[in-house]
This record gives C-alpha cells, sequence and structure tokens, in this order.
C-alpha cells in the first residue's frame, strides 16, 4: 500500500519526509560525504524555473544531480532577502527566497534510477524522462514496495549546500 498521497506540487520538504518515513535516514548523514563541483545555475525568467545543476561524487562514482525549482520569482535587482545568481552566460539575475516552490530532480546515480525516478514521476517530481517500465525478472523484494517518491543521498548533498547558502 503507497504511503503517499498524491500531490499537485511537491516540494523538497515533502520529498524528503517521504524518503525519511519510508527507507530511514541513513540518506541525510551520507550527504554529508557527497562531494559537489560548483554548482550551475540556469535561469528562466519567463517560465519561473530555476534549473541548478551539480557535479556530485562519492570516491570515485561520478553523478549529475539537477534540481529544478518551478514558481521562481525573479527580481530587477538585489532586495532584502533576494539572491544573485549568474547564469552560464555570465548574467546576473536576483531571486526571492521561498521554501515552498514545486520542485523536480534527478540523479544519475542507481539509488535514485532504480527506486525513485519512476515514483517521483508518477508525482511530477522528476525532472526528465522517467525509466522504462518495471519487470520483475528476479524474486528479489522490490527495491519501493511503497511506491514513495524520494530522493537520493546526493539531491539531499546539493540540497543542504543550497538551503546553507540561502538558496531556498
Ligand atoms: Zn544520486
Amino acid at each position: 500500500m503507497a504511503r503517499f498521497k498524491l500531490l499537485q506540487e511537491l516540494y523538497y520538504q515533502e520529498l524528503k519526509n517521504a524518503t525519511n518515513i519510508n527507507f530511514g535516514t541513513a540518506r541525510n548523514k551520507k550527504a554529508k560525504r557527497v562531494q559537489r563541483g560548483k554548482a550551475l545555475f540556469i535561469p528562466s525568467v519567463k517560465d519561473k524555473i530555476l534549473q541548478v545543476i551539480t557535479k556530485t561524487n562519492t570516491d570515485n562514482d561520478k553523478y549529475t544531480t539537477i534540481v529544478v525549482f518551478h514558481g521562481v520569482s525573479y527580481v530587477n535587482r538585489e532586495t532584502p532577502g533576494s539572491k544573485r545568481i549568474i547564469s552560464p552566460s555570465n548574467i546576473q539575475y536576483f531571486v526571492t527566497k521561498n521554501d515552498t516552490k514545486d520542485i523536480q530532480v534527478s540523479c544519475s546515480c542507481m539509488d535514485f534510477y532504480y527506486r525513485f525516478a519512476t515514483w517521483d514521476d508518477n508525482q511530477n517530481a522528476l525532472y526528465g524522462s522517467p525509466p522504462p517500465p518495471y519487470i520483475k525478472t528476479t524474486n528479489r523484494p522490490f527495491v519501493n514496495p511503497f511506491k514513495s517518491p524520494g530522493v537520493c543521498k546526493h539531491i539531499i548533498g546539493v540540497m543542504n549546500n543550497l538551503k546553507k547558502r540561502n538558496y531556498f
């Protein structure tokens, strides 16, 4: 039985809570060991979107971790509580801080791909294409019996950093 209700919009905190409730809190601790490259900020003022792409790694395994904030408010100049974003083409933007942004996520790691991508997609919280439908070929138990959306340690690591730097 799914322990998660279908929502129109999903905030990061809800994704993280679903992960903690259905899979325990080990990823929160492991997220502290995730190393990050410089985050690439890709703003889209017209669509009110801010995409953040980060190369992440743990030991020798390298991944691409993407978070996309929807409903982002861009302002023309710096205001109290706004945050400066420099786009890849070196243009500066200012966004206002907001904890309750609809979010989409993706990560190229196996934990995310096999456990969460399909169910995040079901909740409209996946950035990009979902994996092909799962066909059970072994007797191993399902990796996500609750069909719960969630986040991997890389996404948690990236979001912890963005939170620390006051981006949301
Ligand atoms: Zn990951």
